[in-house]
């Protein structure tokens, strides 16, 4: 979705939770190729510093995000603690206040990428144990929850909507763990379900947090859509992409 004509643009149904109003304008792509900087973000919306259901973790100067992923990071947060009190979902890193390169990340660069904890972790660390199997630290249900409240909210016309979630990495062995549980409960006849597995890419560096990369706002003209990488339907194939374009810290 982009490049939308002002008559395309105003039958943009956007998903509830998704305030396309909100400053905060991606420019270019998410991340450059190599070392390259290629996207910017214009007039960002900050994430506060807490919220009903959140924490920000980090200060001012790295969570300024587009409209649309700062609205949407606060409403499904709100809605499941709304469900769970005990639920707060931790977000550690969005953006510069302008973009631009932020490193150690190869992405983050304009506004529609942020590393989140696991949901049900307070602090940085990993949810795996020194053989790289997934612990009772990470409790896949609750996670599960908060990416279908994500995932759900879509981007588009009538005729033509997607998920605004573009992809959701975490570490191969987190995919592989929710294969298995996706297979023991049949979760995947469910159609949402199935749109969740397949958007989460497996990718090493992600034990401790996961990164939630948005597709551009198609009212941003100069946000240039990246290149996602994704498994052939649900990625719970042996055959599965393990490297890309995005890398370790992404
Ligand atoms: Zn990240």
């Amino acid at each position: 979705m982009r490049g939308l004509s002002a008559d395309e643009a105003s039958d943009v149904i956007p998903g509830s939770w998704l305030d396309l109003e909100l400053g905060g304008e991606s420019i270019g792509k998410a991340q450059g190729r190599g070392a390259e900087v290629s996207g910017r973000l214009e007039k960002g919306t900050l994430l506060p510093e807490k919220g009903p259901g959140f924490v920000r973790l980090g200060g001012a100067a790295v969570n300024w995000g587009a409209g649309h992923l700062v609205s949407l990071l606060m409403r499904a947060s709100e809605a499941l603690n709304q469900r769970d009190s005990r639920s707060v979902i931790h977000i550690g890193g969005i953006s510069h206040r302008e973009g631009g390169r932020f490193q150690p990340h190869k992405s983050h660069q304009n506004g529609l990428d942020a590393d989140i904890l696991f949901v049900g972790r307070s602090r940085w660390g990993s949810v795996l144990n020194s053989s790289q199997k997934v612990t009772e630290r990470f409790d896949l249900e609750k996670n599960w929850e908060f990416w279908r409240l994500l995932v759900s909210q879509r981007i588009g016309t009538d005729e033509d909507s997607e998920s605004v979630v573009a992809m959701i990495l975490v570490s191969p062995a987190i995919k592989d763990r929710l294969c298995q549980w996706a297979r023991e409960k049949n979760v995947l006849d469910d159609e949402l379900n199935r749109d969740v597995m397949r958007r989460i890419r497996p990718t090493s560096g992600h034990d401790g947090h996961f990164h939630l990369r948005l597709h551009c706002s198609p009212f941003h003209k100069k946000c240039v859509r990246t290149k996602v990488l994704l498994a052939a339907g649900d990625g719970c194939q042996k055959k599965r992409i393990r490297r890309g374009a995005v890398q370790a810290r992404s």
